[in-house]
């Protein structure tokens, strides 16, 4: 599986949106300015999940992120979402059988599921000896 990459050309158009009028390189997740900060260029949708491999990714597809801020959180998102997607996948080619699981038990009534309420306690008792 070959991950696509942005082509200059789109790498400089994300930077350029990414970047202020005076200059400053802000993060496209959360808005901190990045300033000498870590910064990568992330797939919007990750790579792995895309049908289309055959087309070119554009700007819209990429997002500049700090690395210490979004991008690091993201990709650990990604990655659950990829092994997500590809166990739906499988399960859609047949590939993976679900597992046997033992039949379940029929439902029990909703009536016999409740908590049977206790009848109203009397909290004073009626002094009988006076
Ligand atoms: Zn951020």
């Amino acid at each position: 599986m070959s991950r696509r990459e942005f082509s200059p050309t789109v790498y400089a158009a994300i930077v350029k949106r990414a970047t202020t009028d005076d200059h400053q390189i802000v993060c496209e997740g959360c808005g901190l300015v990045l300033g000498k900060k870590a910064w990568h260029i992330d797939h919007t949708i990750p790579d792995a999940m895309m049908i289309d491999k055959s087309r070119k990714l554009t700007a819209a597809e990429g997002k500049l992120l700090g690395v210490e801020c979004c991008h690091a959180p993201k990709t650990k998102i990604d990655q659950g979402n990829i092994a997500k997607a590809k166990a739906v996948e499988a399960k859609d080619l047949g590939i993976k059988r679900s597992k046997q699981s033992f039949p379940r038990p029929p439902k029990q009534a909703k009536a016999s599921n409740k908590i049977p309420v206790p009848p109203p306690r009397q909290l004073f008792e009626k002094r009988t000896q006076t």
